[in-house]
């Protein structure tokens, strides 16, 4: 048994205190601290934020050696148990590393507990000492019988699987699928509709367990209980999943207020980024890819399938909240010629395939700039269009996706799967031609063909103009203060050739100032040739932008219900849609 004794010990110095003890230590007792946080596929380092480190055994003090940026060796001698401490930094306002001031504290065992070689496989316990008055603790890790705040994990894998919240917060149960969840939320505002936030999250639960597992009383989901746990900010949005939890970061915004009409935006996006991270629990949890059955916390664990793990999540993400009836039909298809219009402006998924995206998430997709547009493409929004793609074909075959998750799910029981396996389903449910069309999707860069699988599902496409800046092949971020500033060009487009380049400000264009890109079509016409004044490292320069009437960044895809299709295309939606 190893135990981490967690304690908040400073909080407005942003420290937790962690003392770690093991009973036999080895003579030479390896330590080290993950570089990284399962679905989160960056190198972080978490070690940078470790200070203070001690080690001893009895009165005597236990020589540490560090070895590598998060890696020690503790001197030991005999079996007397060891007992290591050390302070965390833990002001990291993600859902991937740790937090703590006067108001809520929250960390992940990989930002926290030291990993101990050869104990890897041995229960862990965390028990939270010194917490301040009025603070509760939400994790969904199991508690230790008879204590208050003590929890055990069978193992290190299940220890930083568990995040913990810490905090005075606001809290509400419900039931799905015969299991007891929780939801908690911290920083919110008081009077928030939370009755409504827990009946529309009932709702997407029980869909997806229903999606699973299929309905009845001995459909149970893979996990014994689940947590809901939101951080509510100003500003910021994010989620981590879990095994029997999640971690969930939202504008307060986002909240249900008493009497809000249906169909809110931000509201919308917190019932999709529930549904997401609650997906999870089966997509890339248990179903997950075969690099992963073990993790390798020390450095990057690569898979070429996150366009299957977080791209298909993404697809089925605003479609169980449609199934749940919290989103209509149109809104789904504003949402879904979102992700289209988003993967049309982006030229990287000229260059790079899904599964190149996949591989290199660590280093493109994780570590975005100013070139990241042109040299990848987001394994999510296209993962979730390939999902789409791959739906339709199948309902165009008589089958569908929904079929082929739960193949894949019962034939793997819940666990490892490669490429090839997902290959198989889809050729036994589709056919050979479509798993092989499938393999180009996702090793190719050639278009999807969406326009056609969509109109053979009685959803009409319609082409319109984009902004300006887009149309041009401009990212901007625009604002009084700021004026208008380049945040990335796009390649092959009209501001590309012209000469702009990231981190130019865009001052004025035929002598006129401008504060918004838009205002210049006050005095100048969309697809004529203007001049651009801009300013670069504080030289004004002046540039000919010709805009390129053929480019197709300048249109974007608008989704409509077409109630004249066909018959049999009527009946494929019906089907897909619920109407
Ligand atoms: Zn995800």
């Amino acid at each position: 048994m190893l135990r981490y004794r967690i304690e908040p010990a400073d909080r407005h110095s942003h420290q937790f205190r962690v003392t770690l003890t093991l009973s036999q230590p080895a003579a030479e007792q390896g330590l080290s601290l993950p570089v990284w946080i399962p679905g989160s596929y960056l190198v972080r380092e978490f070690a940078r934020h470790v200070s203070g480190l001690q080690a001893r055994q009895g009165s005597r003090e236990v020589p540490l050696l560090q070895v590598d940026k998060s890696r020690w060796v503790a001197r030991c001698r005999g079996s007397a148990a060891l007992h290591v401490s050390y302070q965390v930094y833990a002001f990291d306002t993600s859902v991937r590393a740790c937090y703590l001031d006067g108001q809520r504290g929250f960390f992940n065992g990989t930002s926290l507990c030291l990993l101990v070689d050869g104990r890897e496989t041995d229960a862990h316990r965390i028990e939270i000492g010194s917490l301040p008055r009025g603070w509760q603790v939400a994790t969904a890790m199991q508690r230790v019988r008879g204590t208050a705040h003590a929890y055990e994990a069978a193992d290190y894998d299940e220890l930083v699987d568990h995040p913990f919240e810490l905090g005075n917060l606001w809290r509400g149960t419900f039931e799905a699928g015969g299991v007891p969840h929780e939801f908690v939320v911290a920083g919110a505002y008081v009077g928030f509709d939370g009755k409504r936030l827990l009946a529309d999250t009932q709702r997407i639960c029980e869909t997806q367990v229903a999606f699973w597992h299929g309905r009845g009383t001995r459909a149970r989901p893979p996990f014994g209980r689940y947590l809901f746990a939101l951080n509510t900010v100003e500003d910021g949005r994010g989620g981590l999943e879990h095994r029997a939890s999640t971690a969930l970061l939202a504008p307060r915004r986002s909240l249900p207020r008493p009497g809000m009409a249906a169909g809110h935006e931000a509201y919308l996006d917190l019932l999709g980024l529930i549904s997401h991270e609650y997906f999870h629990a089966w997509n890339v949890k248990r179903l997950r890819p075969a690099e992963f059955a073990r993790f390798d916390y020390a450095r990057e664990n690569f898979t070429r399938l996150l366009w299957f793990f977080e791209g298909f999540t993404s697809y089925y993400d605003d479609l169980m909240v449609l199934r749940a009836g919290l989103l209509d039909a149109g809104s789904y298809l504003a949402l879904l010629a979102k992700t289209i219009n988003t993967v049309r402006a982006t030229p990287g998924r000229r260059v790079h395939s899904l599964a190149q995206a996949s591989f290199e998430a660590w280093t493109k997709f994780y570590r975005g700039d100013e070139n990241t547009p042109n040299i990848t493409v987001s394994y999510y929004a296209k993962g979730a269009l390939t999902a789409l793609a791959l739906d339709l074909s199948l309902r165009a075959a008589g089958s569908s996706l929904d079929a082929v998750m739960r193949a894949l799910w019962r034939s793997s029981r819940g666990g490892p799967i490669d490429e090839e396996q997902i290959l198989q389903a889809v050729e036994s449910a589709g056919g050979r031609g479509l798993a092989r069309e499938l393999h180009h999707w996702v090793h190719g860069t050639a278009e999807l063909p969406l326009q056609r699988l969509l109109e053979g599902a009685a959803v009409a496409v319609q082409v319109e103009a984009t902004p300006l800046a887009a149309g041009l092949g401009l990212r901007l971020s625009e604002g009084p203060l700021t004026g208008v500033q380049v945040k990335s060009v796009l390649i092959d487009s009209a501001a590309a050739r012209a000469g702009v380049s990231a981190g130019d400000e865009l001052l004025a264009v035929d002598g006129w100032r401008i504060r918004r890109l838009d205002e210049m079509l006050q005095w100048t016409a969309r697809d004529r040739p203007f001049q651009l004044l801009l300013a670069r490292d504080r030289r004004l320069q002046t540039l000919r932008v010709e805009p390129d009437l053929r480019s197709p960044l300048r249109q974007q895809w608008r989704l409509a219900l077409d109630q004249r299709a066909s018959r049999p295309a009527l009946a494929r939606r019906r089907a897909w849609l619920g109407r």
